[in-house]
Formats: structure tokens, sequence, C-alpha cells
């Protein structure tokens, strides 16, 4: 009978042997999700026998990993910002190199503030900044009704909602917000230039399309909202976006409107430029 240790190493190589980054934790991940055990039981507990149930369940585990469904998937919840949100297929899974958007946005909302998080998916962003901050108020918009209902659940169960103004939105046009309603306006748009969707690693290309599809350029949701936001925006207010590299924040900071001044990129936890920011004038 093989141990709840063991049955995390053949889980470890079988990742491996796949190519998979990081096949130890996610081994791990798998199997506490396979056996309902918490962290510190299944330490404790890892030379007793896993079980026929739990191991059948951790196989089933690795071969969806296998056919190339991507873990946040499978085990129907992940981390962002320290706070717990359930995901599902159809709705971009959160990374951690969005957090860096948290992380600008919490000093920029002024006490009893508004932002709009346009295209919210999960709900990750107002999630994280209204469980940080509880003087403050949002919106969150997505044209994807299942990433509306998903953020409904997760603003829900963390306590947040009555905070949130939950928009279904199919142009930046139809969300209800007055001229100078916001403090800040964040977005993590579709910015992958749509030739570029097809060379994806598999796992992405599990990922709504809807969500990470930019236009021929990958700018085509950025012009957008710099048409619609800016006047959202009071004065001294501030729009910060996610983007994809470098190259793409120096085109951002070249197309933006003149009611907006460019304040610059900041890089994610792996060093990569990931946020653009501007200073609404
Ligand atoms: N960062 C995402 C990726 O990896 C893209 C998300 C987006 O288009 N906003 O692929």
């Amino acid at each position: 009978m093989t141990s709840l240790s063991g049955a995390r190493k053949w889980a470890a190589a079988r990742l491996r042997e796949m190519g998979i980054e990081s096949p130890a934790a996610e081994a791990e991940l798998m199997l506490l999700h396979a056996t309902g055990l918490s962290r510190p039981a299944l330490a404790a507990r890892g030379r007793e026998p896993a079980g026929d149930r739990a191991f059948e369940n951790l196989k089933e585990i690795v071969e969806r990993r296998r056919a190339g469904e991507p873990l946040q998937y499978i085990l129907g919840g992940w981390e962002f910002y320290g706070c717990t949100l359930k995901v599902r297929p159809g709705v971009l899974i959160p990374r951690q190199d969005t957090e860096v958007l948290v992380e600008i946005a919490l000093p920029l909302i002024p006490e009893g503030g508004r932002f709009l998080d346009w295209g919210t998916g999960t709900g990750c962003l107002p999630l994280a900044l209204l469980s940080e901050r509880r003087d403050i108020t949002a919106i969150a918009a997505d044209a994807n009704p299942l990433a509306v209902a998903l953020a409904w659940h997760n603003l829900s169960s963390a306590g947040v909602l009555h905070r949130c103004l939950l928009w279904h939105s199919r142009e930046p046009g139809d969300i209800p917000v007055e001229d100078g309603e916001l403090s800040v306006l964040v977005s993590n748009p579709p910015y992958i230039p749509s030739q570029d969707l097809p060379g994806l690693m598999k796992e992405v290309r599990a990922e709504p399309v809807s969500a990470l599809d930019g236009g021929e350029d990958g700018l085509a949701w950025y012009r957008k909202l710099f048409e619609w936001g800016p006047a959202k925006v009071r004065p001294g207010g501030w729009v910060l976006f996610e983007i994809g590299d470098g190259r793409q924040g120096e085109r951002l900071a070249e197309i933006s409107p003149e009611n907006l001044e460019f304040r610059g990129v900041f890089q994610d936890l792996s060093g990569k430029p990931r946020a653009a920011l501007w200073h609404r004038v």
C-alpha cells in the first residue's frame, strides 16, 4: 500500500516526466486536493497509507494535467495577494504577476475613494483592494457572464461584495459611472497580439481567448479605455494598466491621451515590466 509521501513522490515523478516547471509543489497541491487533508495533517501523516480512493483521485488529477488542463482549473481554487479565490474554466486564472497592480494602486486610492476594474475576471483585483482597504468602494466590470458570476461568488465569500458594483459590460461606455467619479481606473485587459495566440503554452490556450486577445497589435482594449476612461477619473486621479512587456509600455505612453500624464512602467516580482501608470491632469 502506497504511503501518502510515496503518493506525492509518484505524482512528482510523473509531473517531472511531463516537463512541468515545479513538479514537487504541484504534486503536493494535488495530493492535498485528492485527500482533502490540510498541509499540517499531510506533513504529520506522510507515512500513513494514502488509501485507494485518494490514490485514484490523485491519478485522475495527474492525467488531467497531462492532457494540458491548468492545475488551477483542476483544483478549482487559487491564491491571489493572500486571498483565496474560486477559479473555473472559462475565466482567466489570476497571475501572481498581477499582484503588482494591487501594490501600486493601494496608496493611490484616497480615503473613501472609488476605483473601477475593467475586465475583472475572477474579481481578483477588487477582492484584494477591498480586503486591504475597508474605506473604499469599487465598480468591477466584465464582458464575460461566467466571470461576472464567479467574481460575485468570490467577492461575496470575502465579505466585500456590498462595497462593489458588479457590471456585465459589453463596452466600457455601458458602465454606469459619472464623469470624475473614479479615483483610480485599473485594468488588466486582453493584451496579447492576435497572431501570438496560437504560440502560447498549452495551459494558457485552455483559458478563454476573450481574456487574452488584444487585437492585431495587442492594444485594441487600451485604445478603448483611453477613449472612455480619462473623463471618468477625477483630475488628480490615476489610470493603471497591466502590460505584456516593456515595448507595450512604450507604445502606450506614445498613444495615451493628453489629459493623462505618463508616470512610468513598473516591474512585477520576477523583474518584468508589468504595469504602466498615468496621472489624470
Ligand atoms: N498575463 C497573461 C498571460 O500570460 C495575459 C493576460 C492578458 O492578456 N491580460 O498570458
